[in-house]
């Protein structure tokens, strides 16, 4: 038995055989593809485990399963909310952007959503290059409730887009189900958790656009991507340096003044729909703006 092992050891340390193995198992199951992919990690993390191989997603190296990105370096995609801040509003390192957005069966973001987003994003960052989206179904993860952890683990599973020369990646998910952190009073839209990841509880923004009087989907989803964009962006002092004293402390890294998009009530539900008045996406403050400046931004 143990020279069997010991084949089979030497045949997966390769990691491109990973992915012939994975299609071989994948075609006899004949799955959906989107069936396949999780599938298809979860027998290979199993089979790695009984082996005593291993594997480890902290190893800095992508491994979506199909093995084609285990030249790709994942760790500058993996700091703090804010880290990635100059990089983005500045073109110089980074002239170009590209938004890998995934969502959940049912829950795409809308082409008024993106475009109001694109332009918020041409308006703010020096991107000579361009800015492009793509984006993804998947199925549901099956949960009610998720926690961050869980969206980080779900993203390091399905994201394939990482920097590249001369091209920033991040990463978007709109998710069914809610947030672990919610409370009766507070229902969170949105969560900006690593220097170029995002989630948006899409389900819950449903919710909230679907009650009488209430702004559109549209313009709540508008909102909490440009606030959680925001955060990347480094506001409120969340690695763009404040260039005046509007950061409102008690409430993190947001801002004092109520009309900004980067006040505090612009990811909650219950604060959105009494901040929105006739359908109007909250903008930056001239305080917000003047530090995206000094950072490199427009
Ligand atoms: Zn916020
Ligand atoms: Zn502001």
């Amino acid at each position: 038995m143990s020279w069997f092992t010991g084949i089979l050891g030497i045949w997966f340390k390769n990691k491109r055989d990973k992915g012939i193995l994975s299609f071989f198992i994948c075609r006899w199951v004949n799955m959906e593809l989107h069936v396949r992919k999780r599938f298809c990690s979860i027998c290979l993390m199993g089979l790695l485990g009984i082996l005593g191989l291993g594997c480890s997603a902290d190893s800095g190296q992508a491994d979506d399963g199909n093995g084609l990105n285990d030249t790709m370096d994942v760790s500058q995609n993996r700091k703090s909310v804010g880290d990635s801040a100059a990089d983005l509003l500045d073109g110089s390192r980074f002239p170009a952007l590209h938004l890998e957005i995934f969502y959940v069966e049912g829950l795409k973001p809308s082409a008024t959503t993106l475009d109001n987003f694109e332009s918020f994003l041409m308006e703010r960052l020096h991107k000579p290059d361009g800015v492009t989206i793509a984006l993804t179904e998947i199925s549901s993860p099956g949960q009610a409730v998720y926690s961050i952890t869980d969206i980080r683990n779900l993203e390091d599973d399905i994201r394939t887009a990482y920097n590249q020369e001369g091209i920033l990646k991040v990463f978007g998910l709109f998710i069914d189900g809610e947030y672990s952190e919610n409370t009766e009073n507070g229902s969170v839209l949105g969560v900006a958790y690593r220097n170029t990841s995002f989630v948006i509880f899409a389900d819950t923004i449903r919710e909230f656009s679907g009650q009488p009087l209430a702004p559109s989907t549209a313009v709540l989803e508008t909102t909490v991507l440009d606030h959680e964009f925001g955060h990347l962006l480094g506001l409120v002092n969340a690695g763009t340096p404040l260039q005046s004293a509007h950061q409102d402390e008690p409430h993190g890294k947001h801002c004092t003044t109520e009309d900004c998009l980067m006040y505090w009530t612009a990811e909650t539900g219950e604060g959105l729909i009494n901040m929105i008045s006739g359908g109007t996406i909250p903008g930056l403050d001239a305080a917000c703006l003047a530090d995206l400046q000094a950072n490199g931004g427009k």
